[in-house]
């Protein structure tokens, strides 16, 4: 069955110092716990290597943020899905909608990002979710499936059942806005049918899918409660162990 998950997104925020002390903050407060989820942190690239030596890995899961849409070569300034998997870390964070809105991620260079990363034993954390205006015009559903259509379907279902879904509707993400339960509830269901339809039931029933958007330990447990809300993908609230904790705590 699949597993519920909270992962943090750290964006571009914390020195290299401030990160590995939050990371051996979070590593810390999990030792007290027994957590009813896995717990993921995703870090920016230059603090992946020092936070993997920092960390019990058994206990917390480490994610990059983004990697290149090429393997290697002349491309000044990129981080190749190699070169993240060489720093310990197991996952990456792919299609966040930061990424998509300013740094011009269609779903073509997304596909490719999946596969590079899959090459190299990373699971995907890939984003999806609408707009506000798509939300308000009804065609929020048809968005989100057609993001998971044109980046995801053509893999294997072997190879899709290693990736982690996280719907985030946009203007839920860093605005304060959560969505409702409900509204959360409607989507990943919807979602799981989309799958089912792909890649049959037991895929879609295997299939984490975790909500992003202003998620915080006051609004965790009820989104959590929903039946296809797997976990979350925590902005802000992941900068800090207290309120971190209190979400991987909401299961
Ligand atoms: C995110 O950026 O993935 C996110 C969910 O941010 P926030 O929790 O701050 O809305």
């Amino acid at each position: 069955m699949r597993k519920n998950i909270v992962a943090g997104n750290w964006k571009m925020n914390t020195n290299l110092q401030e990160g590995v002390a939050l990371a051996k903050g979070v590593n810390e407060a999990l030792k007290n716990i027994t957590a009813n989820c896995d717990v993921i942190i995703g870090v920016p690239f230059t603090h992946l290597a020092p936070v993997n030596d920092a960390i019990d890995s058994s206990k917390l899961g480490l994610a990059a943020e983004n990697c290149a849409d090429h393997k290697s070569g002349a491309y000044t300034g990129e981080v190749s899905a190699p070169m993240v998997a060489s720093t310990g870390a197991k996952y990456v964070i792919l299609g966040h909608s930061e990424r998509r809105q300013y740094y011009g991620e269609t779903s073509e260079i997304l596909k490719t990002k999946v596969n590079l990363a899959l090459e190299n034993n990373l699971a995907p954390i890939f984003c999806i979710g609408e707009v506000l205006e798509e939300r308000e015009n009804g065609s929020y559903l048809n968005v989100v499936k057609t993001q998971i259509v044109d980046a995801l379907f053509e893999l294997s279902a072997d190879d899709f059942s290693k990736i982690i879904l996280a719907y985030e509707p946009v203007w839920a993400i860093g605005t304060g806005k959560t969505a409702t339960a409900e509204q959360a509830e409607e989507m990943h269901a919807f979602i799981r049918g989309v799958l089912a339809e792909k890649y049959g039931q037991e895929v879609a029933d295997n299939t984490s899918i975790l909500y992003g958007g202003s998620c915080k330990p006051s609004n965790a447990a009820e989104l959590f409660a929903k039946p296809n809300v797997d976990g979350g993908l925590i902005g802000g609230a992941s900068l800090d162990v207290e309120s971190f904790m209190g979400i991987v705590t909401a299961f």
